[in-house]
């Protein structure tokens, strides 16, 4: 099975974008611009259900039919958690880039509204810079994901 952890990472040119990023249990992430993402409820809940399927694992006699069953049940709830976080880092990295980053730019970080020009064109009002607005929307992705990724410690 193919992961995000096969693909190499490469080291990537500075972009000169700079954004703090505190990661908390209260909330999953806060920005240095102030923003809040909150933590997925439904990972909550999955690992409500994966602490409840460990306890029942516990209780089971070794050797038992039963107790393959509970290893499996664990198993595959260990499975979900790690999906749901996998799929939340993602989310996340976009809200960020979202709410920041169409109007951030990849080269100087100066954030500004007028820096959309247009719906495909970002120009910065600032240093200049002009990208396609995808393309200048990928660099802050990315950054966004490498620090999530780092202040995660890795996933
Ligand atoms: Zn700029």
């Amino acid at each position: 099975m193919l992961s995000c952890d096969d693909v190499p990472a490469e080291p990537l040119p500075a972009t000169g974008a700079v954004a703090g990023i505190d990661m908390g249990v209260a909330s999953l992430a806060t920005t240095s611009d102030g923003e809040h993402l909150t933590n997925p409820r439904h990972l909550a809940a999955s690992a409500d259900r994966l602490a409840a399927a460990q306890r029942a694992l516990a209780r089971k006699k070794r050797g038992s039919k039963r107790r393959r069953k509970a290893v499996a049940r664990v198993a595959a709830l260990h499975a979900k958690v790690r999906r749901q976080r996998l799929d939340g880092a993602h989310k996340a990295a976009l809200a960020l880039v979202r709410t920041g980053a169409s109007r951030t730019c990849a080269r100087c970080g100066h954030s500004a509204k007028e820096n959309r020009a247009t719906q495909a064109d970002s120009a910065c009002t600032a240093c200049g810079h002009t990208a396609h607005a995808d393309v200048n929307a990928a660099v802050n992705i990315l950054g966004a994901g490498l620090a999530l990724r780092r202040a995660a410690g890795a996933a």
